[in-house]
């Protein structure tokens, strides 16, 4: 009986060391740091990561551990981030999103730029192709240049138009304003908000006027647009607070000012969220 009751003893210490031993081998913890809201960003930091999936889809990762999702302006409900471990097993994360109102806003601008005259149709199409084409490359890259963190690409400068306004432009309604609008002086240095690379710098374009998009990695990328001079081409490696250009009012611009824009791949990203972020 004696012998009975101390190889329980023995066997119920066994299970506990054991328990004890797998959790300190394996430390599987997610770190998220963001806000998860419409137009928002999630970054996520993990060891002996195998695979990361939202929703059930792989997403990137790098060797530091570092991952990243976004929610398009419209997005709601709730997600599912799902970290598989080296050793097989695997943690999620529900994340359900906040509910998130936008403002409307009615704007003037120059005729051509809200009916544009069907001359410029086939130039404005061959441009939004080539936006199409450096577009393919967002998120072949997984390094996560974000972890630069972010700064503010213009100093100081009024914010004229935030992000996911609903915008009725000369009465007519149009799609939501997809970035923020410091109105700056002409001349005014536009620096890179993170490292990262030119994916495209485009001069002239209809819309964009002079303009760069970056790739930060992991399919995170930011716009620069209407810029009266770049600083950068196709290409370049940008380090975050490197002038890449300087402000005008190129493309369809009321005025001299930097539109900035952000995505995570297609889905629409509050530029303001990323400079909120505490790495
Ligand atoms: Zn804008």
């Amino acid at each position: 009986m004696k012998s009975k009751i101390s190889f329980l003893f023995i066997l119920f210490f066994l299970c506990l060391s054991f328990h004890e031993v797998s959790s300190h081998i394996y430390p599987q913890e997610i770190k998220l740091i963001g806000k998860a809201e419409p137009g928002g960003v999630l970054i996520g930091e993990a060891k002996n990561i195998k695979s990361v999936l939202l929703d059930g889809d792989e997403i990137g990762f790098d060797e530091r551990g570092y991952f990243l999702v976004g929610f398009d302006r419209d997005a709601k409900g709730t997600h599912t981030i799902r970290v598989i471990f080296n050793d097989g097993e695997s943690e999620i994360k529900k994340i359900t999103l906040a509910k998130r109102k936008y403002v409307i806003q009615r704007l003037k601008i120059a005729e051509k730029y809200v009916t544009p005259p069907s001359s410029e149709l086939p130039r404005i199409e061959e441009e939004a192709e080539r936006m199409k084409e450096a577009r393919k490359k967002i998120g072949i890259i997984d390094t996560a240049f974000y972890a630069s963190g972010f700064v503010r690409p213009v100093e100081g400068g009024r914010i004229t138009s935030i992000f996911g306004s609903q915008r009725i432009l000369n009465g007519v309604p149009k799609s939501p304003h997809n970035g923020i609008d410091f109105a700056v002086d002409e001349g005014t240095p536009v620096l890179a908000a993170a490292d990262g690379i030119v994916t495209i710098a485009g001069n002239n374009f209809y819309y964009n006027g002079n303009f760069v998009l970056l790739d930060h990695g992991q399919g995170l990328n930011t716009v620069y647009l209407h810029m009266s001079k770049l600083n950068v081409q196709t290409g370049t490696k940008v380090k975050k607070g490197e002038i890449i250009g300087w402000v005008g009012s190129t493309g369809r611009a009321t005025g001299s000012h930097l539109h900035w824009g952000a995505q995570w791949f297609t889905k629409r990203i509050d530029p303001m969220v990323l400079l909120n972020l505490k790495f």
